[in-house]
């Protein structure tokens, strides 16, 4: 591996530069820990979820000012993902439908098609799913698995229609 060359520059300067990265990556993993809220950078509250649903599904990881939250793995304090607000719930079960097209109509397995989705989002493989998912890499994945879909079912069609 070669490493990356700086321009000259003060030591204290890159000092600097690696504290604001290092702190950068500590928060970045608080976010998909779901402790802290990816849309006020302040820390989010674990609650029963009857405080957001009514009734109790388990325990959530809540920012109540930006109404966002999300699961946990059942039992456990482990959140299932990043912390989501309206807009982004929204989008998530529009990536949800397109995502399960693919592999519920058996065009790949659904193990493969997380990996088909990470290639082409070009992300690692633990934050193609879904529950990882920013708004922009919603928007990406939707149109991926569409457009997947499409070319797939246009073939598919040609192959047993005949042209008129
Ligand atoms: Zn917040």
């Amino acid at each position: 591996m070669c490493k990356p060359t700086f321009p000259k520059k003060p030591a204290f300067f890159y000092f600097v530069l690696h504290k604001k990265f290092a702190f950068m990556e500590a928060n970045e993993l608080l976010i998909y820990q779901g402790k802290v809220c990816p849309y006020c950078g302040k820390a989010s509250k674990f609650v029963d979820s009857k405080v957001v649903y009514g009734r109790s599904y388990g325990m959530i990881y809540l920012c109540q000012p930006c109404n966002a939250y999300c699961g946990v793995h059942k039992g456990t304090t482990k959140a299932l993902g990043r912390l989501a607000n309206k807009e982004l719930r929204d989008l998530k079960i529009q990536v949800h439908a397109a995502f399960d097209a693919i592999w519920k109509n058996n065009h790949m397995r659904r193990t493969d098609a997380y990996k088909w989705l990470a290639d082409k989002l070009e992300v690692e493989a633990r934050f193609s799913h879904i529950g990882m998912m920013s708004e922009e890499l919603c928007s990406r994945a939707i149109a991926a698995c569409n457009e997947y879909v499409h070319t797939v079912g246009a073939i598919a069609s040609n192959l047993t229609v005949p042209a008129t």
